[in-house]
């Protein structure tokens, strides 16, 4: 993969590269995000500035530009090849209207050094008149994003147990493989390229939307086998319980599947 043809891509997409780069010796290349206000598509070329050869993949993501002027990654780098920088620009900017927005500032939120997810203005410190009183919503509002993701974990507790419990029962062994037998398996149609979120289900009840706090790519499908780079994961679902196929089975017992959001596509009964 050639330089020149990288920097010519870049160039056609409207990308302008950077004068510098503080974090370290490859090119960045940064343009408008072309809906979102104050939204920056940012990219690694990969190139390094002093002996102009490609030293690594591209990377891409999304960053808000706040009222002081700093850059706050509102999505996760994608890294990618040549081939498929354009799809993975496209896909980024997509994900852009599922990145949560601040209530106060219409600002996009991002996940700070602490883990929390807040607002990239921090418009909560300029809250005028009663600071103190601005402090402690602050603080409960924090306190709440805490409480969500230590409920999260809690909640994938009492599934992990939940089955193994059943298991240890024989008298339960034969009625859950029964259960099984007739479980409908339903496949939704996936593609390289498409935004996709999870849901937490219970039969073909959908028990949580992750819409705005986990968001991927699809990067490849083989079979039924799907690869999806995660961008966000706010909810901090752990990575081995997110799907990895096209497929879910109606069960009893709590589980994720894929949610596409670029496209409208339904699950279909596997016959
Ligand atoms: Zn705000």
């Amino acid at each position: 993969m050639s330089v020149v043809q990288r920097k010519a891509m870049l160039k056609s997409e409207g990308f302008f590269p950077h004068k510098k780069n503080a974090k370290g010796t490859t090119i960045i290349y940064s343009r408008k995000h072309p809906t979102a206000k104050f939204v920056r598509v940012v990219i690694d070329s990969g190139i390094d500035n002093r002996t102009n050869k490609v030293v690594g993949k591209v990377g891409v993501k999304l960053c808000f530009v706040n009222r002081q002027k700093s850059w706050r990654e509102i999505t996760g780098q994608i890294f990618t090849t040549n081939t498929g920088l354009i799809k993975t620009i496209k896909a980024q900017e997509a994900a852009e209207k599922f990145v949560k927005t601040c209530k106060h500032c219409k600002a996009k939120k991002f996940t700070a050094k602490t883990g929390n997810v807040v607002c990239s203005n921090a418009c909560w410190t300029g809250w005028g008149g009663k600071k103190k009183a601005a402090n402690t919503t602050k603080k409960s509002s924090q306190k709440i994003v805490a409480q969500k993701k230590s409920a999260t974990p809690q909640k994938k507790k009492s599934q992990k147990v939940t089955p193994k419990s059943q298991r240890t029962y024989p008298m339960n062994k034969s009625s859950q493989r029964k259960g099984q037998r007739n479980l409908q398996r339903f496949s939704q149609e996936i593609l390289p390229g498409d935004l996709v979120t999870i849901e937490e289900f219970v039969g073909d009840i959908v028990a949580t939307d992750y819409t705005g706090s986990v968001l991927g790519i699809v990067q490849k499908v083989k079979g039924k086998r799907i690869t999806t780079v995660w961008t966000a994961n706010t909810a901090q679902v752990p990575e081995w319980l997110l799907p990895q196929t096209n497929e879910y089975e109606a069960g009893a017992s709590k589980s994720y599947r894929y949610k596409v959001l670029s496209r409208k596509v339904k699950w279909i009964k596997v016959v």
